[in-house]
């Protein structure tokens, strides 16, 4: 056993660090609030290699481990604690490897290196308003006719609508459509690479699309969109038909582990911001950290926070193994190892961030700390962002005591 990182590793966290000083936090502010990521930080995150890191070289990618993309986000969280730049960063890791991974060439060869370029956006476009956590019940459907996939559907609270139609190279979503009778359970959808503008920039106006009014990480958008008997050509097909539900499984393990990790980096920027309030703040002629009652809160939060990382870490490592080290891992300890850290990831950095604003008294009120876009972009994922809190309970008392014990399954 061995906790130490690589030199490699340290020099990737470096790298991400220099990025955090040199492009985020002159921007912080802008990025929290602003309703836009800037083009320039877009492209310096492209030009850093952080975009489709895990992407392979053969489409422009560094071929990176899961490991290291964790520290990228991790780094890049404690800079945009509102973390509409990480998961941005983190939503194009984890989609585009599941495109990469099962995709067709042609699709592959047209979106990709554009993804890489930071000109299009490529997501993830579940949800639908019947409810994020019960895929079951999902109505967006194809049919394949003529050659040609025809779909309806609507999908609700997906992450980067507004980008997708901004960006010069557009965007879509791996999206998930019902593709057989649903009799066939998880085995009767599909995945398709759904563009709402293409890497040409030709919008799709048969395609309605809305933007929601977030309360935090502003600076990406959630929206939805909806679509009725349209064509999908073919090759926009991701995987096999009926694999589609497995598949967005696999990515939501890859992009939890992101998640795990982006929370652990907000929560890492708020407990450094506590101790130097606590090592600066007099109160009562001392102080603030010379208040035994605040150690103690403080040693608590802080031994939770790196057991949360230490939860993320073995969760990267574990799905290492699989991507990198190409082991056949069985699925039950790769959902186990994720659905830990991403259970315990946002309500662990919810806590440290809520008591760190504790700590500062009125003026963790304003937006001048960033401890309040923190506490909003955290509580996305506390809410439920690639998968609820409640549901990574149900994924683990799965694997521990077997399907059979599903409590929605009758
Ligand atoms: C900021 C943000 C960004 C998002 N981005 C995306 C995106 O890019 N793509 C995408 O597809 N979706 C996205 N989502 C949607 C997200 O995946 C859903 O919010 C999530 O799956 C939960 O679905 P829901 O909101 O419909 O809540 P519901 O499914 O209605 O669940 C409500 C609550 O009930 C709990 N719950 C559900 N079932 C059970 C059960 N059996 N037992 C106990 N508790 C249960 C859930 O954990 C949750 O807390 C995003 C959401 C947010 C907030």
């Amino acid at each position: 056993m061995d906790f130490s990182f690589t030199e490699d590793d340290e020099m990737v966290r470096q790298t991400a660090r220099e990025f955090v000083k040199k492009y985020i936090l002159p921007k912080r502010d802008k990025i929290a609030y602003g309703n836009k990521i800037p083009d320039e930080i877009i492209k310096a995150a492209s030009d850093a290699g952080f975009l489709g890191f895990n992407i392979s070289e053969k489409y422009g990618g560094a071929g990176g481990s899961i490991h290291q993309m964790s520290i990228i986000v991790e780094e890049l969280a404690r800079g945009d604690v509102s973390m509409a730049l990480p998961v941005y960063v983190l939503l194009l890791n984890g989609w585009p490897l599941m495109l990469e991974k099962y995709g067709s060439e042609e699709a592959k060869e047209e979106i990709l290196p554009s993804v890489l370029k930071g000109r299009t956006f490529f997501g993830i476009g579940s949800t639908e308003p019947s409810g994020g956590s019960d895929v079951m019940s999902e109505k967006t459907n194809a049919t394949f006719r003529n050659g040609k996939w025809v779909a309806s559907g609507e999908k609700v609270f997906i992450s980067g609508v507004r980008e997708a139609l901004e960006l010069p190279g557009g965007g879509g979503f791996l999206t998930l459509m019902r593709t057989s009778d649903p009799s066939l359970g998880s085995k009767s959808f599909t995945t398709f690479a759904f563009m709402l503008k293409d890497v040409r920039g030709n919008l799709n106006k048969e395609i309605s699309t809305t933007v929601f009014n977030n309360i935090a990480r502003e600076g990406l958008s959630t929206g939805g969109f909806s679509f009725s008997d349209i064509e999908i050509d073919d090759k926009y097909k991701v995987g096999d038909a009926g694999k589609g539900f497995q598949i967005i499984m696999e990515g939501f393990n890859v992009a939890r582990i992101y998640v795990a990790a982006a929370c652990n980096g907000a929560a890492s920027e708020a407990i450094d911001m506590g101790i130097d309030h606590m090592r600066t703040r007099k109160l009562f002629g001392q102080p603030l950290g010379r208040q035994e009652g605040l150690q103690f809160e403080l040693s608590e939060l802080y031994a939770k926070l790196q057991s949360s990382r230490l939860l993320t870490q073995k969760a990267a490592w574990t799905l290492d193994r699989v991507y990198k080290d190409k082991e056949k891992l069985p699925m039950s300890e790769q959902n186990l190892a994720v659905s830990m850290a991403k259970m315990t990831a946002p309500p662990t950095a919810h806590e440290i961030i809520t008591k760190v604003m504790v700590w500062h008294g009125a003026m963790a009120y304003t937006k001048d700390t960033p401890l309040g876009a923190a506490q909003g972009g955290v509580m996305s994922y506390y809410i439920g962002a690639e998968g609820g809190i409640n549901i990574m309970k149900l994924i683990i008392a799965r694997e521990l005591l077997g399907k059979e014990f599903l409590s929605y399954k009758s």
